[in-house]
């Protein structure tokens, strides 16, 4: 592929970035890692999901800038780069409505992808490990196809992100774009919704308050925790990979543990007096979850540091003051 010179590039002092959910839970600490670097960020957000809040440190940041506006309709702005996060992403919140949610990641990718390939620059795509459904194989490598319900409640979610997949692949071949996917497994850490109903958001929120923490089911379906610092690392590095490489790329943490593991952690780690209670397993839950992220090693140079230990501990310091 032909290295061009990003159109936007060419008289600006500082990278422009665009990150769209940028005032979301993850997008959020993407703009800070970006500012950080001295980066210029616009941050391109319609709330529903996200706050200001999430943003407010960054508002007066001279190389910050922040714009309401949904990505299922078009954008015209100039930038050098795009990291198309809009997307809500947990359960409870992608259900609320679900059309739109399918809209986000189908509408919302084209018109970031149209963005993107008139200003010939790279885009990454905040892709998922729901993309492998409830997985019959394990870990999940990135060449496993999935086993996806297309038609249940998380159908909106896993379809639109497989949609979207699809569509930067179609740009890069097509349109001979600089696309990247990176395939994001459960993340955690400051900044998580209180009530999206992630489990561990809800597990610190339940210890901290002294109220049981709620398993769903037996308490023996599993995921790997990848804490938010190690993350944002990882897409950046995908981000800054010459543009021959696409992925799809698996980021998340190796180690595996079940929800009662967690829940025991938590437990500890609060010193809570919390019990555990066990509720219905909701329809579609994945069985085990874990990626196996070679690929990312390799490509990247990269893999996830930061222990569940170390990273429970920064999350139920930043939910104390919700508690
Ligand atoms: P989040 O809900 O905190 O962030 C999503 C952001 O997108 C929010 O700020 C929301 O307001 C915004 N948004 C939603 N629809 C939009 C629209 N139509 N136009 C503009 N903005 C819109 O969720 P998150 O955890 O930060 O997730 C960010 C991205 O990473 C999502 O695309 C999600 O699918 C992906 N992801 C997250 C995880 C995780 O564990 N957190 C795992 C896999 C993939
Ligand atoms: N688009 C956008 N900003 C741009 C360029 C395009 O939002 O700077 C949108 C545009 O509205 C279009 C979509 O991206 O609907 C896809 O663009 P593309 O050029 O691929 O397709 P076309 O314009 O031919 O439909
Ligand atoms: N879960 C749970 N209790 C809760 C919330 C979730 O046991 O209060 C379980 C849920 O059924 C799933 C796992 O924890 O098996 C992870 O759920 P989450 O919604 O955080 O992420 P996802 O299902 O998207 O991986």
């Amino acid at each position: 592929m032909a290295e061009r010179q990003p159109i936007a590039n060419r008289y600006a002092l500082n990278r422009r970035v665009l990150v769209t959910g940028g005032a979301g839970f993850l997008g959020s600490h993407l703009c800070d890692r970006l500012i950080e670097r001295g980066d210029e960020v616009l941050c391109v957000d319609n709330f529903f999901t996200g706050s200001r809040t999430n943003v407010a440190h960054l508002l007066d940041h001279p190389r910050f800038e922040l714009m309401r506006h949904d990505v299922t309709f078009p954008l015209f702005v100039e930038v050098d780069e795009i990291y198309n996060l809009a997307c809500p992403a947990s359960p409870v919140q992608y259900q609320h409505d679900p059309v739109q949610t399918t809209k986000t990641s189908v509408v919302g990718s084209i018109n970031m992808l149209g963005l993107a390939k008139r200003l010939r620059i790279p885009i990454l795509q905040a892709s998922t490990s729901e993309i492998y459904g409830d997985p019959d194989v394990h870990p999940q490598t990135e060449t496993y196809w999935g086993n996806v319900n297309p038609i249940g409640p998380r159908s909106c979610y896993d379809e639109g992100k497989r949609c979207a997949e699809t569509l930067f692949f179609d740009y890069r071949r097509q349109h001979d774009m600089n696309v990247k996917v990176v395939r994001i497994f459960n993340t955690y850490g400051p900044r998580m919704h209180l009530n999206d109903g992630r489990v561990v958001s809800n597990f610190i929120l339940q210890a901290l308050r002294g109220d049981d923490l709620t398993i769903f089911g037996k308490g023996d379906q599993s995921r790997s925790f990848c804490y938010v610092g190690d993350l944002i690392e990882g897409m950046m590095r995908m981000m800054d990979t010459p543009p021959d490489v696409s992925g799809p790329v698996n980021i998340g943490n190796e180690d595996e543990f079940t929800m009662l593991e967690l829940a025991e952690a938590v437990i500890a780690l609060t010193g809570s007096r919390s019990k555990i209670a066990h509720l219905a397993l909701p329809q579609d839950d994945p069985r085990r979850r874990c990626p196996d992220t070679t690929r990312a090693r390799e490509l990247l140079d990269w893999k996830a540091t930061t222990k569940l230990r170390e990273g429970l501990e920064e999350t139920i310091d930043y939910f104390r003051q919700f508690a």
